[in-house]
């Protein structure tokens, strides 16, 4: 009998009720476009967004955040208890710098990183903690401060295609209450942001690439999201150097097919910050 329902054919309508139960089960995935550090102590209609989202998403055991500013070369985990602050950003108001985020960390997580990542030896950090690209955000994602937190650092030096693959591996968290987050930015040209005005007008190509990635993201074209710099000379402008992109890649490598995304911010700062941020499942 047991033999009989291991070699049954499993019809397509149950096994989608199995995806229903696979999805409910996982936790989601975000990928927020973190914008200025100044975030971390505006109120705006961004840091509303996050406040809202945080109050609504399942209670993760531990977040992991892949932030754009912990570029390395090769990959790290930061394993410490209690990880510290990193004031990674210049010539803001002091009270920026007074900013705390005080959750601990997640040695216990940070192994089971180094668990799933198979392709390469994820090296144990206890020297950076938590940057701008991450308290900024969960400051209003999760301001209790109540969850285990810890960062994985980004190989600067290898392309999407890598950085995808990577990113899959991690998949296995999702079923384990670890919420992962990608935070960096779609369109980030520190030359060309007006930092006078928040509601400056977007510029085109600002514009253009922001809807041009959306459209990958609608039609799960992962490879195309991998291939951005074919979207033409608005990827250039929107991408001067990848960091804040590859974020985007950690997130959508995690997505199931299956799985819809919510956008829960799209508007466009100082005319050509894209501060597009989604969730998926
Ligand atoms: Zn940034």
């Amino acid at each position: 009998m047991k033999k009989y329902f291991k070699n049954m054919k499993i019809p397509s309508r149950i096994k989608s009720a199995e995806s229903l139960f696979e999805a409910e089960q996982l936790m989601p995935v975000l990928f927020i476009g973190h914008g200025t550090p100044m975030n971390a102590i505006e109120d705006n209609n961004f840091t509303r967004s996050l406040i809202k989202l945080g109050s609504e998403l399942p209670r993760p055991k531990a977040i992991l955040c892949i932030s754009a500013h912990w570029a390395t070369r090769g990959t790290f985990v930061n394993v410490s208890a209690k990880p510290k602050m990193i004031y990674d950003m210049y010539g803001f108001p002091n009270e920026l710098y007074e900013v705390i985020y005080p959750a601990n960390g997640s040695p216990k997580a940070a192994r089971e990183v180094q668990e799933s990542i198979t392709s390469i030896s994820v090296v144990s950090d206890t020297k950076w903690g938590f940057d701008h690209g991450n308290w900024s955000v969960m400051t209003h994602l999760f301001p209790k401060a109540d969850i285990p937190l810890f960062q994985m650092s980004i190989d600067y030096y290898k392309p999407m295609a890598y950085h995808y693959e990577l990113a899959r591996q991690l998949k296995s968290l999702r079923t384990k209450g670890i919420l992962i987050i990608g935070s960096g930015n779609i369109s980030h040209n520190i030359q060309s942001v007006d930092q006078s005005n928040i509601n400056a007008k977007a510029l085109d190509w600002a514009l253009e690439f922001d809807t041009a990635i959306k459209k990958l993201l609608d039609n799960q074209n992962h490879k195309g999201l991998i291939n951005y710099e074919h979207i033409g000379a608005s990827a250039q402008l929107a991408v001067p150097e990848p960091s804040h992109y590859f974020p985007l890649i950690y997130a959508v490598a995690l997505q199931n097919k299956y799985e819809k995304i919510t956008y829960f911010y799209s508007k466009i700062y100082y005319g050509t910050l894209a501060m597009r941020s989604f969730k998926i499942g």
